[in-house]
C-alpha cells in the first residue's frame, strides 16, 4: 500500500528489454495452431482462421476502447481506466451482462498495429492503466501488439479482465507481462457451471488460474493516490438464490489467497442474455437486500476485509 507511482515501473519493460518478451511472442502465436489456449481445449487451427468456441481466429475482434469510469475507484481514479472491449468470449453464460459483445461479438477484426495504437491513445487520453476486459481467448494477439506498444512508449500497468476461465498455459505467458490481475469467480459447483456458464470445469479451472495470477503478483499495491499498481482485485458477481455459491467462493479466497485479498462483491445483476420468463426463471430478477446482505456477511466471515 501507498507505493509511489513515480518508483512504479510496468513489469513489461524488463520482459521487452531481456529480449523474453519476443520469445513469448513468438510461443503464444504459435500456440494459435492447435488452440488449448484456454480449458476449453478446442484444438483448431486459429493461425488459419478456424475457429471454436470463442468464434475469433488468426486476429483479436474489439468492440470499443474508452477510458472507463465505471470501474473500481483504484483503476478509474480521475481520468478512468483505459478500457479494451474485446468482442466473443470462450464462456457462454446464459445471463451475460453484456451479450451483443460476448455472444453476438459486435465490433470489428484488429490487427497488432491497431491494438497498440488503441493502447498509445488511451495513454495519451490520461488513462491510469490499460484495462484488457475478456481477454481469455486472445492472449497471443496481446501479446503480439505489446511490442509495438512499449516503442511507442507505452508505460502503464496492465490490467488483465477476466471471467477466470484461463488456461495455465495463458496465464504463464502473461507472467511479467500484467501487473494487475481482475479475475471475476463466477460460480462454485461444477453442475451450476455446467448450467449457467456451459463448462462444467469453469470451478476447478478458475481456482487454478486465480491461485497462479496471485503467486505471480500478490495481493493488490496501490499508489500514493489510491490508484493500483500492481496485484490481484478479485470480483465475484451476487446472484439470484446464490446459485453461484458466494460463501464457498470467499472461504476458499481467504484460505488460498489470504485475508488481505481486495474483494469487489458486484451488486448490478440484472437479467440478460438467454434469461427469461420462460428460460432460467429462477435467475429472471435482480438480487435482494437480504442476498446482497448475505454475500456481504459471507465476506466478513471468511475474514475479507479489503474491497471495494
Ligand atoms: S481460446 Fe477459443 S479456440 Fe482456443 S481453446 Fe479457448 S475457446 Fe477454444
Amino acid at each position: 500500500m501507498g507505493k509511489k507511482r513515480s518508483q512504479f515501473e510496468p513489469a513489461y519493460l524488463r520482459l521487452y528489454e531481456s529480449g523474453e518478451l519476443a520469445r513469448r511472442v513468438e510461443r503464444a502465436l504459435a500456440a494459435l495452431a492447435d488452440c488449448a489456449l484456454c480449458p476449453r481445449d478446442c484444438h483448431v487451427n486459429r493461425q488459419a482462421n478456424e475457429f471454436a468456441v470463442c468464434k475469433t481466429g488468426r486476429f483479436a475482434r474489439v468492440s470499443s476502447f474508452f477510458p472507463h469510469f465505471g470501474e473500481e475507484d483504484c483503476l478509474r481514479g480521475w481520468a478512468g481506466s483505459g478500457t479494451i472491449f474485446f468482442a466473443w468470449c470462450n464462456l457462454r453464460c446464459v445471463f451475460c451482462q453484456n451479450y451483443d459483445v460476448s455472444w453476438q461479438g459486435e465490433g470489428r477484426e484488429t490487427p497488432p498495429e491497431e491494438l497498440a495504437e488503441m493502447m498509445l491513445h488511451l495513454q495519451a487520453a490520461g488513462c491510469h492503466n490499460i484495462n484488457f476486459v475478456t481477454p481469455e481467448h486472445v492472449v497471443p494477439q496481446i501479446l503480439e501488439a505489446l511490442p509495438l506498444a512499449i516503442r511507442g512508449g507505452l508505460r502503464l500497468p496492465l490490467v488483465y479482465n477476466t471471467g477466470a476461465y484461463d488456461s495455465e498455459e495463458s496465464i504463464e505467458l502473461m507472467d511479467g507481462v500484467v501487473d494487475i490481475y481482475m479475475p471475476d469467480f463466477k460460480i462454485w459447483d461444477a453442475e451450476m457451471a455446467r448450467r449457467y456458464l456451459k463448462a462444467p470445469n469453469y470451478p476447478q479451472a478458475a481456482r487454478r488460474a486465480i491461485k497462479a495470477m496471485h503467486r505471480q503478483v500478490g495481493d493488490l499495491v496501490l499508489d500514493e493516490h489510491g490508484l493500483a499498481l500492481r496485484g490481484v482485485l478479485l470480483r465475484h458477481l451476487v446472484m439470484p438464490g446464490d446459485i453461484v455459491g458466494t460463501r464457498e467462493i470467499m472461504a476458499w479466497v481467504a484460505h488460498e489467497l489470504g485475508p488481505n485479498t481486495f474483494v469487489n462483491l458486484m451488486t448490478q445483476y440484472r437479467p440478460a442474455g438467454k434469461v427469461s420468463r420462460t428460460e432460467y426463471v429462477e435467475i429472471n430478477r435482480r438480487i435482494t437486500d437480504e442476498e446482497f446482505a448475505s454475500a456481504l456477511a459471507s465476506t466478513q466471515a471468511a475474514g475479507l476485509a479489503r474491497g471495494a
